[in-house]
Protein backbone atom coordinates (compact mmCIF):
# COMPACT_ATOMS: atom_id res chain seq x y z
CA UNK A 1 0.00 0.00 0.00
CA UNK A 2 1.32 3.36 -1.03
CA UNK A 3 1.25 6.18 2.00
CA UNK A 4 -0.28 8.88 0.51
CA UNK A 5 1.98 12.53 0.59
CA UNK A 6 1.35 14.72 3.63
CA UNK A 7 -0.86 17.67 2.92
CA UNK A 8 -0.22 20.77 3.90
CA UNK A 9 -3.05 23.49 4.80
CA UNK A 10 -1.39 26.00 2.41
CA UNK A 11 0.71 26.15 -0.16
CA UNK A 12 2.00 28.15 -3.01
CA UNK A 13 1.96 27.46 -6.74
CA UNK A 14 4.98 28.77 -8.85
CA UNK A 15 5.02 27.43 -12.56
CA UNK A 16 7.80 27.08 -14.50
CA UNK A 17 7.66 30.24 -16.31
CA UNK A 18 8.19 32.33 -12.77
CA UNK A 19 10.69 30.18 -11.39
CA UNK A 20 12.62 30.83 -14.98
CA UNK A 21 11.85 34.57 -15.24
CA UNK A 22 13.02 35.30 -11.26
CA UNK A 23 16.28 33.45 -12.64
CA UNK A 24 16.62 36.16 -15.59
CA UNK A 25 15.89 38.50 -13.34
CA UNK A 26 18.76 37.35 -10.88
CA UNK A 27 21.26 37.48 -14.09
CA UNK A 28 20.15 40.40 -15.45
CA UNK A 29 22.67 42.50 -12.29
CA UNK A 30 19.57 44.46 -10.81
CA UNK A 31 17.63 42.55 -7.59
CA UNK A 32 16.15 44.95 -5.77
CA UNK A 33 13.48 47.52 -6.41
CA UNK A 34 13.59 48.35 -10.11
CA UNK A 35 11.19 48.23 -13.16
CA UNK A 36 9.58 44.58 -12.08
CA UNK A 37 8.09 46.29 -9.15
CA UNK A 38 6.77 49.29 -11.64
CA UNK A 39 5.29 46.60 -13.75
CA UNK A 40 3.81 44.38 -10.52
CA UNK A 41 2.50 47.98 -9.04
CA UNK A 42 1.27 48.94 -12.71
CA UNK A 43 -0.83 45.62 -12.90
CA UNK A 44 -2.19 45.44 -9.52
CA UNK A 45 -3.24 49.45 -10.15
CA UNK A 46 -5.20 48.42 -13.32
CA UNK A 47 -6.73 45.40 -11.45
CA UNK A 48 -7.89 48.18 -8.93
CA UNK A 49 -9.59 50.60 -11.79
CA UNK A 50 -6.30 52.27 -11.82
CA UNK A 51 -5.58 53.77 -8.29
CA UNK A 52 -2.24 54.33 -7.56
CA UNK A 53 -0.63 50.64 -5.80
CA UNK A 54 2.49 50.90 -4.17
CA UNK A 55 4.23 47.39 -3.41
CA UNK A 56 5.93 46.95 -0.13
CA UNK A 57 7.66 43.50 1.86
CA UNK A 58 4.37 42.51 3.95
CA UNK A 59 0.73 43.18 4.25
CA UNK A 60 2.11 43.94 8.31
CA UNK A 61 4.27 46.42 6.71
CA UNK A 62 1.54 48.15 4.12
CA UNK A 63 -0.49 48.53 7.36
CA UNK A 64 1.99 50.36 8.95
CA UNK A 65 2.11 52.72 6.25
CA UNK A 66 -1.49 53.12 5.84
CA UNK A 67 -1.82 54.13 9.42
CA UNK A 68 0.81 57.01 9.61
CA UNK A 69 -0.12 58.61 5.99
CA UNK A 70 -3.86 58.81 7.80
CA UNK A 71 -1.31 60.46 10.47
CA UNK A 72 -2.60 58.31 13.05
CA UNK A 73 -0.44 57.94 16.31
CA UNK A 74 -0.29 59.30 20.11
CA UNK A 75 -4.21 59.93 21.45
CA UNK A 76 -5.79 58.09 18.85
CA UNK A 77 -7.92 55.40 18.65
CA UNK A 78 -8.62 52.39 15.89
CA UNK A 79 -11.61 50.19 16.08
CA UNK A 80 -10.71 46.76 14.45
CA UNK A 81 -12.20 43.36 15.16
CA UNK A 82 -11.03 41.27 17.82
CA UNK A 83 -10.81 38.35 14.99
CA UNK A 84 -7.86 38.95 12.61
CA UNK A 85 -4.32 38.36 12.51
CA UNK A 86 -1.93 39.91 15.26
CA UNK A 87 -0.88 43.02 12.04
CA UNK A 88 -3.93 44.77 12.82
CA UNK A 89 -3.68 45.02 16.85
CA UNK A 90 0.11 45.00 16.53
CA UNK A 91 0.47 48.37 14.46
CA UNK A 92 -2.10 50.25 15.65
CA UNK A 93 -0.21 50.11 18.53
CA UNK A 94 2.99 50.97 17.15
CA UNK A 95 2.13 53.49 15.60
CA UNK A 96 1.32 54.46 19.07
CA UNK A 97 -2.33 54.47 18.82
CA UNK A 98 -5.13 52.57 20.51
CA UNK A 99 -6.70 49.65 19.29
CA UNK A 100 -10.49 49.76 20.39
CA UNK A 101 -11.89 46.16 19.64
CA UNK A 102 -15.05 45.28 17.97
CA UNK A 103 -16.89 41.67 17.65
CA UNK A 104 -17.32 40.12 14.26
CA UNK A 105 -19.88 38.30 12.95
CA UNK A 106 -20.39 34.17 13.97
CA UNK A 107 -19.93 32.64 10.16
CA UNK A 108 -18.89 35.30 7.96
CA UNK A 109 -16.32 36.51 10.82
CA UNK A 110 -16.37 39.93 9.03
CA UNK A 111 -16.12 42.57 11.82
CA UNK A 112 -19.60 43.80 13.01
CA UNK A 113 -21.13 47.21 11.62
CA UNK A 114 -23.53 48.04 14.45
CA UNK A 115 -20.98 47.15 17.16
CA UNK A 116 -18.25 49.88 14.98
CA UNK A 117 -21.06 52.24 15.20
CA UNK A 118 -21.03 51.70 18.95
CA UNK A 119 -17.87 52.16 19.91
CA UNK A 120 -16.79 55.49 17.85
CA UNK A 121 -15.84 58.09 20.14
CA UNK A 122 -14.24 61.32 19.57
CA UNK A 123 -10.57 59.86 19.63
CA UNK A 124 -11.75 57.27 17.10
CA UNK A 125 -9.76 58.12 13.72
CA UNK A 126 -10.15 54.83 11.38
CA UNK A 127 -11.72 51.58 11.32
CA UNK A 128 -9.46 48.38 10.32
CA UNK A 129 -11.88 45.57 8.84
CA UNK A 130 -10.66 42.43 7.95
CA UNK A 131 -12.30 40.53 5.07
CA UNK A 132 -12.91 37.07 5.53
CA UNK A 133 -12.68 34.54 2.78
CA UNK A 134 -16.45 33.32 1.16
CA UNK A 135 -18.06 36.91 2.67
CA UNK A 136 -17.54 40.26 1.73
CA UNK A 137 -17.97 43.16 4.79
CA UNK A 138 -21.03 45.68 3.72
CA UNK A 139 -18.62 48.24 2.55
CA UNK A 140 -21.25 50.49 1.08
CA UNK A 141 -22.50 50.62 4.36
CA UNK A 142 -19.15 51.04 6.57
CA UNK A 143 -17.98 53.91 3.98
CA UNK A 144 -20.64 55.77 4.17
CA UNK A 145 -20.46 55.44 8.66
CA UNK A 146 -17.37 56.44 7.90
CA UNK A 147 -17.73 59.21 5.75
CA UNK A 148 -20.69 60.55 7.73
CA UNK A 149 -18.33 60.27 11.23
CA UNK A 150 -15.19 61.77 9.56
CA UNK A 151 -13.12 58.50 9.86
CA UNK A 152 -10.04 56.55 7.53
CA UNK A 153 -11.33 52.66 6.51
CA UNK A 154 -8.03 50.79 6.21
CA UNK A 155 -9.29 47.51 4.40
CA UNK A 156 -7.48 44.74 5.77
CA UNK A 157 -7.38 42.43 2.44
CA UNK A 158 -4.74 40.38 3.04
CA UNK A 159 -7.14 37.09 2.75
CA UNK A 160 -8.88 37.81 -0.30
CA UNK A 161 -6.89 39.46 -3.14
CA UNK A 162 -9.16 39.16 -6.02
CA UNK A 163 -12.90 39.59 -4.13
CA UNK A 164 -15.07 41.55 -6.24
CA UNK A 165 -18.18 43.48 -3.92
CA UNK A 166 -21.29 43.19 -6.52
CA UNK A 167 -18.51 43.21 -9.72
CA UNK A 168 -16.07 45.68 -7.76
CA UNK A 169 -12.79 44.62 -7.90
CA UNK A 170 -11.28 44.74 -3.92
CA UNK A 171 -9.04 47.83 -3.75
CA UNK A 172 -10.67 49.63 -6.93
CA UNK A 173 -13.21 51.70 -4.34
CA UNK A 174 -13.35 52.74 -1.13
CA UNK A 175 -10.33 54.71 0.94
CA UNK A 176 -7.05 52.71 1.78
CA UNK A 177 -6.82 48.93 1.00
CA UNK A 178 -3.83 46.35 1.92
CA UNK A 179 -2.84 42.90 0.66
CA UNK A 180 -1.01 40.19 1.68
CA UNK A 181 1.29 38.10 -1.20
CA UNK A 182 2.91 35.60 1.76
CA UNK A 183 3.19 32.66 0.41
CA UNK A 184 -0.40 31.38 1.95
CA UNK A 185 -2.34 33.89 0.03
CA UNK A 186 -4.13 33.67 -3.20
CA UNK A 187 -1.08 35.37 -4.99
CA UNK A 188 2.15 35.06 -3.62
CA UNK A 189 5.40 36.78 -3.68
CA UNK A 190 7.25 35.30 -1.45
CA UNK A 191 6.99 38.15 1.57
CA UNK A 192 5.49 40.76 -0.25
CA UNK A 193 2.30 43.05 0.00
CA UNK A 194 1.03 46.36 -1.03
CA UNK A 195 -1.10 49.40 -0.25
CA UNK A 196 -4.02 51.15 -2.63
CA UNK A 197 -4.55 54.83 -2.02
CA UNK A 198 -6.55 57.60 -3.44
CA UNK A 199 -4.70 59.86 -5.45
CA UNK A 200 -0.56 60.84 -6.21
CA UNK A 201 0.02 62.93 -3.58
CA UNK A 202 -1.13 59.95 -1.15
CA UNK A 203 0.86 57.65 -3.17
CA UNK A 204 4.37 60.79 -2.78
CA UNK A 205 4.55 59.80 0.93
CA UNK A 206 3.91 56.21 0.73
CA UNK A 207 7.14 56.65 -1.19
CA UNK A 208 8.60 58.00 1.36
CA UNK A 209 6.95 56.21 4.60
CA UNK A 210 8.49 52.96 2.60
CA UNK A 211 11.93 54.05 2.08
CA UNK A 212 13.69 55.61 4.87
CA UNK A 213 11.68 58.85 5.18
CA UNK A 214 13.55 59.82 2.14
CA UNK A 215 13.09 63.28 0.42
CA UNK A 216 14.89 64.16 -2.73
CA UNK A 217 15.74 68.18 -2.34
CA UNK A 218 16.41 70.43 -5.88
CA UNK A 219 20.30 70.11 -4.91
CA UNK A 220 20.39 66.45 -5.73
CA UNK A 221 21.13 65.76 -2.03
CA UNK A 222 18.49 64.14 0.30
CA UNK A 223 16.30 64.92 3.87
CA UNK A 224 15.01 63.19 6.33
CA UNK A 225 12.41 64.47 8.46
CA UNK A 226 11.44 61.12 10.18
CA UNK A 227 12.75 57.66 10.45
CA UNK A 228 10.77 56.10 7.59
CA UNK A 229 10.21 52.43 7.15
CA UNK A 230 12.52 50.49 4.87
CA UNK A 231 9.91 48.71 3.69
CA UNK A 232 10.68 48.41 -0.14
CA UNK A 233 10.01 45.31 -2.53
CA UNK A 234 12.94 43.59 -4.36
CA UNK A 235 12.61 43.24 -8.07
CA UNK A 236 12.93 39.51 -7.92
CA UNK A 237 9.91 39.12 -5.66
CA UNK A 238 7.99 41.65 -7.66
CA UNK A 239 8.79 39.41 -10.64
CA UNK A 240 7.18 36.39 -9.01
CA UNK A 241 3.97 38.58 -8.70
CA UNK A 242 3.67 39.55 -12.05
CA UNK A 243 3.69 35.65 -13.24
CA UNK A 244 1.13 34.96 -10.42
CA UNK A 245 -1.13 37.54 -11.73
CA UNK A 246 -1.36 35.87 -15.09
CA UNK A 247 -2.76 32.84 -13.18
CA UNK A 248 -4.67 34.89 -10.98
CA UNK A 249 -7.78 33.85 -12.43
CA UNK A 250 -7.33 30.06 -12.88
CA UNK A 251 -5.91 30.00 -8.92
CA UNK A 252 -8.88 31.99 -7.55
CA UNK A 253 -11.25 29.60 -9.71
CA UNK A 254 -9.50 25.95 -8.65
CA UNK A 255 -9.30 27.62 -5.10
CA UNK A 256 -13.97 27.71 -5.53
CA UNK A 257 -14.33 24.55 -7.15
CA UNK A 258 -12.37 22.62 -3.97
CA UNK A 259 -14.38 24.97 -1.99
CA UNK A 260 -17.69 23.75 -3.83
CA UNK A 261 -16.46 20.22 -3.46
CA UNK A 262 -15.53 20.48 0.53
CA UNK A 263 -19.00 21.43 1.28
CA UNK A 264 -20.43 18.65 -1.00
CA UNK A 265 -18.14 16.25 0.65
CA UNK A 266 -17.96 17.89 4.01
CA UNK A 267 -20.20 15.78 6.56
CA UNK A 268 -19.75 15.38 10.31
CA UNK A 269 -21.13 13.41 13.23
CA UNK A 270 -21.78 15.40 15.25
CA UNK A 271 -21.88 18.68 13.29
CA UNK A 272 -19.21 21.56 12.48
CA UNK A 273 -20.19 25.11 11.91
CA UNK A 274 -19.37 25.50 8.06
CA UNK A 275 -18.21 29.15 6.47
CA UNK A 276 -20.91 30.93 4.46
CA UNK A 277 -21.68 29.03 1.51
CA UNK A 278 -21.13 30.41 -2.02
CA UNK A 279 -24.18 32.05 -3.06
CA UNK A 280 -23.74 31.52 -6.86
CA UNK A 281 -21.04 30.33 -9.16
CA UNK A 282 -19.82 33.96 -9.36
CA UNK A 283 -20.49 35.64 -6.17
CA UNK A 284 -17.09 37.46 -6.65
CA UNK A 285 -15.94 36.14 -3.12
CA UNK A 286 -12.54 34.67 -3.03
CA UNK A 287 -11.84 31.62 -0.70
CA UNK A 288 -8.09 31.76 0.70
CA UNK A 289 -8.96 29.45 3.75
CA UNK A 290 -11.61 27.09 4.47
CA UNK A 291 -12.03 27.24 8.11
CA UNK A 292 -14.59 25.48 10.31
CA UNK A 293 -15.46 25.52 13.67
CA UNK A 294 -15.40 22.38 16.38
CA UNK A 295 -18.65 21.15 17.86
CA UNK A 296 -15.80 20.62 21.02
CA UNK A 297 -19.05 20.12 23.48
CA UNK A 298 -20.02 17.18 21.81
CA UNK A 299 -16.54 15.61 21.84
CA UNK A 300 -14.56 14.24 24.39
CA UNK A 301 -11.54 16.05 22.62
CA UNK A 302 -9.84 18.98 22.52
CA UNK A 303 -9.27 21.31 19.61
CA UNK A 304 -5.54 20.38 20.15
CA UNK A 305 -6.32 16.38 19.68
CA UNK A 306 -8.32 16.85 17.08
CA UNK A 307 -5.29 18.64 14.76
CA UNK A 308 -3.01 15.55 16.16
CA UNK A 309 -4.80 12.89 14.93
CA UNK A 310 -5.31 14.34 11.52
CA UNK A 311 -1.52 14.81 11.39
CA UNK A 312 -1.25 11.46 12.18
CA UNK A 313 -3.62 11.28 8.95
CA UNK A 314 -1.25 13.45 6.84
CA UNK A 315 -3.22 15.87 7.21
CA UNK A 316 -2.43 19.57 8.16
CA UNK A 317 -4.30 22.26 9.99
CA UNK A 318 -3.99 25.87 11.06
CA UNK A 319 -6.08 27.96 13.94
CA UNK A 320 -7.10 30.93 12.15
CA UNK A 321 -6.78 33.20 14.50
CA UNK A 322 -6.55 33.91 18.03
CA UNK A 323 -8.86 36.34 19.89
CA UNK A 324 -7.11 39.63 19.60
CA UNK A 325 -8.26 41.41 22.34
CA UNK A 326 -6.86 38.11 24.71
CA UNK A 327 -3.66 38.34 23.69
CA UNK A 328 -0.95 39.84 26.15
CA UNK A 329 -1.61 42.69 24.38
CA UNK A 330 -5.08 42.80 23.63
CA UNK A 331 -5.54 42.38 27.73
CA UNK A 332 -3.66 46.04 28.52
CA UNK A 333 -6.06 47.53 26.43
CA UNK A 334 -9.07 45.96 28.63
CA UNK A 335 -9.55 42.92 26.69
CA UNK A 336 -10.67 40.06 28.71
CA UNK A 337 -12.75 36.83 28.41
CA UNK A 338 -16.67 37.31 27.91
CA UNK A 339 -16.25 40.65 25.69
CA UNK A 340 -16.53 39.56 22.42
CA UNK A 341 -18.53 36.04 22.37
CA UNK A 342 -18.43 35.19 18.46
CA UNK A 343 -14.25 36.36 18.11
CA UNK A 344 -13.60 34.22 21.40
CA UNK A 345 -15.58 31.26 20.04
CA UNK A 346 -13.75 31.48 16.79
CA UNK A 347 -10.68 31.78 18.82
CA UNK A 348 -11.51 28.83 20.64
CA UNK A 349 -13.13 26.42 17.61
CA UNK A 350 -11.93 27.11 14.44
CA UNK A 351 -9.48 24.91 12.23
CA UNK A 352 -8.12 25.72 8.84
CA UNK A 353 -8.51 22.52 6.31
CA UNK A 354 -5.96 22.40 3.90
CA UNK A 355 -6.57 24.54 0.63
CA UNK A 356 -4.60 25.50 -2.06
CA UNK A 357 -4.62 26.27 -5.53
CA UNK A 358 -2.56 22.96 -6.59
CA UNK A 359 -4.72 20.39 -4.48
CA UNK A 360 -6.41 17.73 -5.87
CA UNK A 361 -10.31 16.81 -5.43
CA UNK A 362 -9.31 13.52 -3.92
CA UNK A 363 -7.37 15.30 -1.26
CA UNK A 364 -10.61 17.26 -0.40
CA UNK A 365 -11.95 13.80 -0.09
CA UNK A 366 -9.55 12.48 2.08
CA UNK A 367 -9.87 15.57 4.39
CA UNK A 368 -13.36 15.24 4.40
CA UNK A 369 -13.04 11.24 5.44
CA UNK A 370 -10.64 11.68 7.79
CA UNK A 371 -12.39 14.61 9.88
CA UNK A 372 -15.75 12.70 9.86
CA UNK A 373 -13.76 9.41 11.42
CA UNK A 374 -11.97 11.48 13.97
CA UNK A 375 -14.84 13.52 14.88
CA UNK A 376 -17.85 10.31 14.78
CA UNK A 377 -14.54 7.94 16.81
CA UNK A 378 -14.67 10.77 19.92
CA UNK A 379 -18.01 12.02 19.49
CA UNK A 380 -19.73 11.92 23.10
C1 LIG B 1 -1.56 37.13 6.48
C2 LIG B 1 -2.33 38.23 7.10
C3 LIG B 1 -1.75 39.45 7.43
C4 LIG B 1 -0.25 39.69 7.35
O1 LIG B 1 0.31 39.52 6.11
P1 LIG B 1 1.91 39.62 5.94
O2 LIG B 1 2.09 39.86 4.48
O3 LIG B 1 2.47 38.31 6.40
O4 LIG B 1 2.39 40.75 6.77
C5 LIG B 1 -2.56 40.46 7.90
N1 LIG B 1 -3.87 40.29 8.08
C6 LIG B 1 -4.48 39.13 7.80
C7 LIG B 1 -5.94 38.98 8.00
C8 LIG B 1 -3.72 38.05 7.33
O5 LIG B 1 -4.31 36.87 7.09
Amino acid sequence: MSVAPFLPFARPSIDEATIDGVADVLRSGWITTGPWVRTFEQEVSALCGGRPVRAVTSATAAVEIALQLCGIGPGDEVITSAQSFFTVSNMIEKVGATPVFVDCELVTRNIDLAAVGRAIGPRTRAVVPTHWPGSATDMDALLALARSRGLRVIEDAALTFGTRFGGRFGGSFGDITTFSFHPNKNLTTIEGGALVVNDMAEAARVDVLRFHGIERLADGTRDVGFPGGKFNLPDVNARIGVGQLERLDAMLARRRALVDRYFERWSTDPACVLPPRPAARDDGCTWNMYCVLLPLDRLSITRAQFRDAMQQEGIGTGISYEALHLTTLGRRHGGREGLFPNAERIARETVTLPLYADMLDSDVDRVCEAAARVLATHRR
